[in-house]
């Protein structure tokens, strides 16, 4: 997702926020405005929606810091209006790692509403008469600031164990059913209760809430797309590298000019293309930096991309799948003891993908 501000990060954990989350900010103090809000009340609309914040980012951490825990880095936090998404690089292979990881977040929430539970009369503020507790809601104080946000953390728990995958209680459905069936077939049985619940969602939604429409969405997208790249992978599993990769590719050297890469580029089908000097890979050039440099009097030595990973041919192509669609490397240089065989893209893998579906059912 495109238009994310940076907030800083915890322990190597890019913590960003999405550019919607501003509009939900104006939202609230345009609905002040429009209620006859003081300036008081939006000052505490904002700041207990910044607070409810906090606590979705430390949810998101619990979820973070027990992978990092097993040893599956979190890239990033992303916030957006409707919660919090932690991006993690792969996926815990054991299903007991997964309980662990998917729980410690609404757990955070838990730990929250306990601290609050202590430091705030709740019982006492539940036990009033309705007169009463309406006149502490609509009071801008600091004790009915911490019993709301204890309110909103355990509402946090328990909406994220719903279990409409790809949210928490999905995620745990489906690390439990991967005690007993494949993580495929888990999934997808996970994925389809899913987008049952994200459809009921939305017609909730539609007549009572427009925020639930979101989620909904959220959701159903959520769970196609992650249950689509897990089947994928399972048809890969058994498969390495070899069967799916490109083996006519044009190789150029650092000292080839651009002129003679365009050239390539129109007269054939290869788009990215890698350089070799000596039998030894020095980089790769890719479609985007050899238009951008077309028009120029230059080598391919100042195109080239320098960093870059290579697969052997022996590799297992569902880490291909993983790297390639993370976004990270889009074209990666096939090798066999140490020297250039091949390559493997996205076009070629989704091909490979497609046969084998066809295979498969
Ligand atoms: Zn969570």
């Amino acid at each position: 997702m495109k238009g994310n501000f940076n907030l800083g990060s915890i322990s190597g954990i890019k913590i960003k926020i999405h550019w919607t989350f501003f509009l939900l900010i104006a939202w609230i103090v345009f609905d002040e405005l429009e209620r006859g809000g003081s300036t008081e009340s939006i000052l505490f609309n904002i700041a207990f929606v910044l607070a409810v914040f906090v606590c979705v980012v430390l949810h998101e951490l619990g979820h973070a810091l027990t992978a990092q825990y097993f040893g599956v880095k979190t890239e990033k936090i992303t916030l957006l209006p409707i919660g919090g998404v932690a991006s993690f690089d792969k996926i815990p292979e054991s299903p007991k790692q997964e309980i662990l990881i998917v729980i410690a977040g609404p757990l955070v929430n838990v730990a929250i509403a306990i601290l609050l539970y202590f430091i705030t009369p709740v019982n006492e503020l539940f036990n009033q008469s309705f007169t009463d507790a309406y006149d502490i809601f609509v009071s801008f104080s600091f004790q009915n600031f911490l019993f709301i946000l204890f309110i909103a953390n355990v509402a946090l728990a328990l909406f994220n164990m719903i279990p409409a995958f790809p949210m928490d209680g999905g995620r745990l459905l489906r690390a439990l059913l991967a005690l007993k069936f494949n993580r495929a077939k888990a999934t997808l049985i996970a994925a389809s209760l899913g987008q049952f619940i994200a459809v009921v969602f939305l017609l909730v939604g539609l007549l009572y809430n427009p925020f639930l429409v979101f989620i909904a969405l959220f959701i159903f997208l959520g769970a196609y797309g992650e249950n689509q790249a897990v089947q994928q992978m399972e048809l890969l599993k058994d498969h390495t590298v070899e069967e799916a990769m490109l083996l006519n590719i044009t190789r150029f050297k650092p000292k080839d000019s651009i002129d003679l890469v365009v050239n390539k580029i129109i007269s054939g089908t290869e788009t990215n293309f890698v350089v070799v000097e000596d039998g030894v890979i020095k980089g790769i050039l890719y479609h985007r930096k050899i238009i951008e440099n077309s028009n120029k009097d230059v080598l391919v030595e100042t195109v080239m991309d320098t960093t870059f990973k290579t697969v052997k041919h022996t590799d297992n192509l569902k880490s291909i799948y993983q790297l390639i669609y993370s976004g990270k490397q889009k074209y990666i240089p096939v090798v066999n003891n140490g020297e250039l065989f091949g390559a493997i893209d996205a076009t070629n893998l989704n091909e490979y993908i497609a046969l084998q579906a066809k295979l498969a059912y």
